[in-house]
């Protein structure tokens, strides 16, 4: 039977908070009413996680596990929960806590007004670094005026998509994700609700610098130009300068003034206009391993055994 609503948690070495997680989503869920289905993807965790989730499976009916094979990243993994999903409304939380799943009836009642992406916004952080919290709000910020699409300012992954949604997210098979991006991206009618992002039940974040830094990139370069447009103000900017320089050079040298003689001068320029078109080069190089990780087309994920109800292609390549 279809249910109402399908929650998705990526779950990646959370074995000390899935519990008390699972405890207040069940709570939740039970006061709400209506019927559920929560999938809980392991993304290669390496603890006791999924024990604990195959212990969830044997005892509540509603819940089902998508089992990767190593670890290949939240955003895949939540991926994987949004192809499998059933719900008339699919949730994406965090299995840490740090999303409070007594957030979720609010996103439902939104919804139940006919919207169609009900997104939680961060109003607050509890707990995190200032480091985290300064690079998360430069970093929302930059994505917000470089790329196309307007993707809502301090909104991570907690969010509610209609069954509509899914349906295309599902068709967006592209390897470096950006979830929601994409999910501004298809359009609709979407709302923010403000809730109070917690901190971390327990354990450390899974996401530390590199992985964020490797995301932001995800985000530009999979919604935007601007870094390759870069190259060519940066080329406009520099030729001009030398269309001014020459003439300003040549006079200078028919007055027999000394200025811009040696080698200091050559070096400078040299040196300044190979690290721009290096850094150029790296940006190009960016783009282009993207489009070599699409041509490939391996799948997004591997699922190690196929779950009862998934149906489809375990490996996460719709045809
Ligand atoms: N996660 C995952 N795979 C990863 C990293 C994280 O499935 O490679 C899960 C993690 O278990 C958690 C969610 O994604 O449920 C968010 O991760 P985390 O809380 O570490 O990120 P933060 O909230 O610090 O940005
Ligand atoms: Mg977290």
């Amino acid at each position: 039977m279809k249910p109402t609503f399908t929650v998705v948690i990526p779950v990646f070495n959370e074995a000390e908070s899935i519990t008390e997680f699972h405890r207040r989503l069940r709570g939740m869920s039970r006061k709400a009413g209506d019927t559920w289905e929560f999938i809980y993807i392991n993304d290669g965790s390496t603890d006791a996680s999924p024990d604990l989730l195959r212990q969830f499976a044997q005892s509540d009916p509603c819940v089902r596990v998508i089992d990767f094979v190593r670890n290949f990243g939240h955003q895949i993994a939540v991926t994987a929960g949004l192809d499998s999903a059933r719900g008339r409304a699919v949730i994406i939380i965090d299995a840490d806590l740090q999303d409070p799943p007594e957030v979720i009836p609010e996103l439902i009642a939104r919804w139940r007004e006919g919207n169609e992406v009900v997104f939680a916004v961060r109003a607050e952080r509890e707990g995190e670094t200032w480091i985290k919290e300064l690079t998360a709000k430069v970093f929302y910020r930059l994505i917000f005026r470089i790329t196309d699409i307007k993707i809502p300012l301090d909104t991570g992954d907690f969010r509610l998509l209609d069954e509509k949604v899914v349906a295309v997210m599902r068709q967006m098979r592209e390897r470096h994700r950006f979830l929601r991006g994409m999910a501004s991206w298809v359009g609709f009618r979407q709302v923010g609700v403000p809730y109070r992002r917690h901190a971390r039940y327990a354990g450390k974040t899974k996401y530390p610098f590199s992985k964020m830094m490797r995301l932001a990139l995800n985000a530009i370069t999979s919604f935007s130009y601007f870094p390759l447009q870069l190259a060519t103000y940066v080329g406009f900017v520099c030729a001009t300068i030398a269309a001014i320089s020459i003439p300003v050079v040549i006079v200078l040298r028919l007055t027999g003034s000394g200025a811009f003689f040696g080698q200091a001068t050559t070096l400078i320029s040299v040196l300044f206009l190979g690290g721009v078109q290096l850094i150029c080069l790296g940006i190009l190089g960016e783009y282009v391993g993207r489009i070599y990780d699409e041509v490939k087309g391996r799948p997004l994920y591997i699922v190690r055994e196929e779950p009862r109800s998934m149906g489809k292609a375990a490996a996460g390549k719709k045809g």
